[in-house]
């Protein structure tokens, strides 16, 4: 099967694959310090909080809350030249860190900062799933609740 993917892919490498092996297999893992449990992203050897070389890779819930959101209207790469206007949103996951990726299934114009969000990934190559969010349906605020959240506040 020949899949045509031509944005840009991850390089795999021995610090990285057991991210993408987790992402294949639709889990969001990450790095948690053995020594003092922080979960950190991006990868790193260290542990930025007490400089541990001691991980585990952990999976996390999938959930989180849009911290920060624009929309692309750019072509700043000709792989993505056929997507314009897309979206690019840093998530605040439920167990700390933070990772860039993109909110689907909905209208760039849906999206709002403080949204809860869920990971839904997204397989690109048979090798390759990439995390994206979706709006969560059971916590996550409508346009109807936007309105009713500034009546509220009138
Ligand atoms: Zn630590």
């Amino acid at each position: 099967m020949t899949m045509d993917y031509l944005k840009p892919l991850p390089t795999l490498t021995e610090s990285n694959r057991p991210f993408w092996v987790a992402a294949h297999d639709e889990r969001l893992c990450m790095q948690r310090c053995m020594s003092c449990q922080h979960v950190r992203f991006p990868i790193s050897h260290v542990c930025p909080r007490c400089l541990s070389y001691q991980f585990e890779w952990h999976e996390l819930s999938g959930r989180g809350v849009i911290y920060s959101y624009i929309v692309y209207h750019q072509v700043y790469n000709q792989a993505f030249k056929l997507d314009v206007p897309y979206n690019v949103a840093m998530i605040q996951l439920e167990e700390g860190p933070r990772m860039y990726s993109n909110i689907i299934g909905v209208p760039n114009s849906v999206p709002k900062v403080g949204d809860a969000v869920e990971v839904a990934f997204e397989r690109v190559t048979s090798e390759i799933a990439l995390p994206r969010f979706r709006l969560a349906k059971a916590h996550g605020r409508t346009a109807d609740s936007h309105q009713t959240s500034s009546m509220d506040a009138s």
